[in-house]
């Protein structure tokens, strides 16, 4: 029996308000907070038992610190944006209460993102006898916790690891991004990066890809290797491997509005004169594209993510594909949400119960990889994304 106070009011957060809804023992009273009070009580007018909504900005520690003192949840999610992390954190240990994200701190004014900020909180939580769990999405997050499964079952050591997400699902629209269009477009934008013996190296955004045969009827389609989150905090905690790369498929049609949009300036995170005001134009393209939870009734396919590990077990090679695949249209019917905001908001709420069910609690700052895999990948197959794990041809991924 506890009490969340939920952060944001998006598309991840519907998934996440829905799936703690469905657990009352576990999360016995929901408070929902956000910028926009009114997208708060939507998400609430949908579920069938009562939460409360709150108005509050994100970026103010004060605002927050008051909020939740007025309503002393046992945790706080943050399903707001990577922006406010640190100020969320800040607010946290002010509070006295338990923190969880899903993506890691990225500065408004400069596209970077690493966890170096958010591990500098490590000594002020373990000091304050609090848990912040980062990145409880599903890339990050499911795949940090697939990998530490995968060791712990499968392997003395993984050398070489590539995560791969695919969404062969279609809305129909001419260009739409699938979570938050700012956010999304800086990550697809940025330099690609992978780890190799011991060092990063940059590439050209969106300059490698191959093709791979995904499973559940989804078959070959092409993966563009770029930069994400999980791979800094994987090689630290498994500095066994040799290489780590990230890979996600995207439509010729996506890249080419992409493509446009950037030559064009769109994508620019520079402010620029307009109309005697600065603007920012990729804020500004942001409110032109479709909001990413609208895109729930019309989106049809499936996704599927994985982890493929290449390494050794009592010394000879293995290889294994540990993956999930969801299906757009059930989401909806569910919790009236595509997949990409479903598969992110599910190991939320898993996180969430791991720490409030004590199974995942410690003082500090800890990536999901950190804890037992086992109560998790139970979890998933509770509540939503079932998992496969099999072995595969090595060669089925270009070194
Ligand atoms: P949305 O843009 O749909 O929702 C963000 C919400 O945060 C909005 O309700 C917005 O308010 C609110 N918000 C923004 N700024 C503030 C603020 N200062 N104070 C209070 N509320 C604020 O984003 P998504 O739901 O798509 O994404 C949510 C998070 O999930 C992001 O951090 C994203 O990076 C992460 N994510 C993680 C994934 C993973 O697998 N790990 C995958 C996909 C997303 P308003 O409505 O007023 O704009």
């Amino acid at each position: 029996m506890a009490k969340v106070l939920i952060i944001g009011a998006g598309g991840v957060s519907g998934v996440v308000v829905h799936k703690c809804a469905q657990l009352p023992d576990v999360f016995s009273e929901i408070v929902l907070a956000s910028r926009t009070e009114s997208k708060c009580k939507a998400i609430a007018a949908q579920l069938n038992r009562p939460i409360k909504t709150a108005q509050v900005d994100a970026d103010n520690v004060p605002q927050l610190v008051a909020l939740i003192n007025a309503e002393k949840p046992d945790l706080v999610i943050n399903v707001a944006l990577p922006y406010q992390d640190l100020t969320i954190m800040d607010a946290c240990l002010e509070a006295g209460v338990d923190y969880l994200d899903t993506a890691n701190y990225e500065p408004l004014d400069t596209a970077k993102f690493e966890y170096s900020w958010q591990w500098a909180y490590q000594d002020k939580f373990k000091t304050a006898g609090l848990t912040a769990l980062l990145g409880s999405g599903f890339d990050p997050g499911v795949t940090n916790v697939y990998t530490a499964y995968l060791k712990k079952h499968y392997f003395d050591e993984i050398h070489y690891l590539d995560i791969i997400d695919c969404n062969a699902g279609d809305h129909g629209l001419p260009f739409a991004t699938n979570f938050n269009p700012e956010i999304n477009i800086r990550e697809v934008t940025a330099n690609g990066r992978y780890w190799e013996n011991g060092a990063w190296v940059d590439t050209p955004p969106l300059s490698i890809n191959q093709v791979f045969d995904f499973p559940a009827e989804i078959g070959p389609k092409k993966i563009y290797m770029m930069y994400h989150e999980e791979l800094e905090s994987l090689v630290k905690y498994f500095p066994e491997i040799k290489r780590a790369r990230f890979w996600m498929t995207f439509s010729d049609n996506y890249l080419k509005h992409l493509e446009v949009l950037g030559n064009v300036g769109m994508t620019g995170i520079e402010p620029v004169m307009f109309e005697g005001r600065e603007i920012v134009p990729l804020q500004f393209l942001k409110a032109l594209l479709p909001d990413p939870a609208s895109l729930g009734p019309l989106t049809k396919g499936k996704t599927c993510i994985g982890c493929f590990a290449q390494g050794v077990k009592d010394g000879k090679p293995v290889a294994m594909f540990v993956y999930n695949v969801c299906d757009h249209q059930e989401c909806y019917r569910e919790v009236k949400s595509q997949a990409i905001s479903y598969t992110t908001g599910v190991p939320a709420m898993i996180g969430a119960k791991m720490i409030l069910e004590g199974k995942w609690k410690k003082p500090g700052v800890w990536n999901m990889e950190q804890y037992d895999p086992d109560p998790f990948m139970e979890d998933l197959n509770k509540y939503g994304l079932p998992w496969q794990v099999v072995e595969v041809d090595p060669s089925a991924i270009e070194g």
